[in-house]
């Protein structure tokens, strides 16, 4: 009998209708391979819910009901100039991503940092260093440390201002990070780096004594650590030799956006968050979205790279679906429409850019090599 899952589907705006309908053409193609089904309750989200409730919200609770109802949100991107002065609390960013993060407690925050052997020459580190490119998988504590700690302020102090914030860690909000991490790396090449600054911070103190208990668990990976300063370094120096990376919230912000700017283009990258996991299953309820944003620079011109938003399809079946085999398929669709030359503007530099196709005509590649 053929499975089905619920998603719930929200765009959002500028190029995230765009690449979230060639998205779920994908989604259609690999169902129909794979012998599955979606039942999807498409909602709106950010402007796009600003524009519909006379700026009121932008997340409806009618937005947040599909999610709760659903087995993994897939999101698109939110923002633009037209919602930029609004007051901050309403901003699509502000207003929508945050409280869905904090609504369904999303606190792990997985960003691969994939440049393809054929797409160095985008990236900006030196081609000889890269000469297979590489593929890295940074996994970002996402609802703890400094942003959230308290207390956090601004005061008078011997006649002088000061703020403060405080980055505080729970034994138990380091284990589950790690555990996701290291469960990760067992799907992979099966090596952690655990990234802190153990040097200056206690939570860091507090975080590698987790890391190495942790590391019990799962003794066929390998586990390394290294302050952040050196990660960022070597990070830009060696990305090839890097596996999983995991770390805590403000390192991670950090390291996954060098991660990404390595890597080449953000219409490359897809990235998850997840929740809580799903009893009696190894699946988690989880947010799959692009890395990058609403890209108003270049939206309703047909031109986004639909890949970042392809992929996040991919995550949404690996890790809230359990349709493994569905998401190798559409990995290796998106990495053979590349092999093949087809090039979006944003990786079509250099001696491809007489290669360049528009979102419509990448996504059908990928739908080719299904
Ligand atoms: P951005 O990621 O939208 O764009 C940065 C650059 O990358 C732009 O030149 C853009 O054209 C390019 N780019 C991004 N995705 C691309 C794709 N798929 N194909 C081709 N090129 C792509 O970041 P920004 O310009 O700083 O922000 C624009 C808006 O997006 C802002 O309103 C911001 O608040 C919002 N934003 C939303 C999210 C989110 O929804 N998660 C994340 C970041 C920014």
């Amino acid at each position: 009998m053929s499975r089905t899952h619920r998603i719930a589907v929200l765009a959002g705006d500028g190029i995230g209708p765009e690449v979230m309908t060639d998205a779920l053409r994908v989604l259609d193609a690999v169902e129909a391979k794979f012998d599955f089904t979606t039942e999807r309750n498409v909602q709106l989200v950010g402007g796009a819910a600003l524009d519909a409730t006379n700026n009121e919200t932008p997340l409806p609770a009618e937005t947040i009901s599909a999610c709760e109802n659903s087995d993994g949100i897939l999101f698109g991107s939110v923002g633009g100039p037209k919602w930029e002065t609004l007051p901050p609390d309403i901003q699509p960013e502000r207003g929508a991503l945050l409280p869905l993060r904090k609504h369904f407690g999303l606190f792990a925050n997985l960003r691969p940092g994939v440049c393809m052997p054929s797409l160095t020459h985008a990236s900006p580190v030196k081609n000889e260093l890269i000469p297979n490119g590489f593929d890295v998988l940074c996994v970002r504590e996402l609802t703890g440390g400094v942003y959230f700690g308290s207390p956090k302020g601004r005061e008078e102090r011997d006649g002088e201002t000061v703020a403060f914030d405080t980055m505080i860690y729970k034994r138990s909000e380091i284990d589950r990070i790690l555990r996701v991490a290291f469960t990760a790396a067992m799907g992979r090449g099966k090596r952690l780096v655990s990234v802190d600054k153990a040097n200056v911070l206690a939570s860091s103190v507090l975080w590698r004594e987790v890391a190495i208990e942790v590391a019990k668990d799962y003794p066929e990976v390998e586990l390394e650590h290294l302050y952040v300063d050196n990660a960022a370094m070597q990070l830009c120096r060696r990305p090839d030799s890097f596996d999983v990376l995991v770390t805590e919230n403000l390192f991670g912000d950090i390291l996954s956006d060098e991660m990404a700017m390595i890597s080449g283009s953000l219409g490359m990258l897809p990235s998850a968050s997840l929740g809580g996991q799903k009893e009696g299953s190894d699946l988690y309820f989880g947010m799959y979205e692009p890395s990058g944003g609403s890209a108003p620079d270049i939206a309703g011109q047909g031109i986004a790279n639909p890949i970042a938003q392809i992929l996040s399809v991919a995550m949404l079946l690996r890790f809230s679906l359990g349709e493994t085999d569905a998401a190798k398929a559409i990995e290796a669709a998106a990495s053979a429409a590349i092999d093949k030359g087809f090039r979006t503007g944003d990786i079509a530099t250099g001696a491809d850019a007489e290669k360049k196709v528009g979102t419509t005509e990448m996504t059908d590649a990928i739908l080719a090599g299904l």
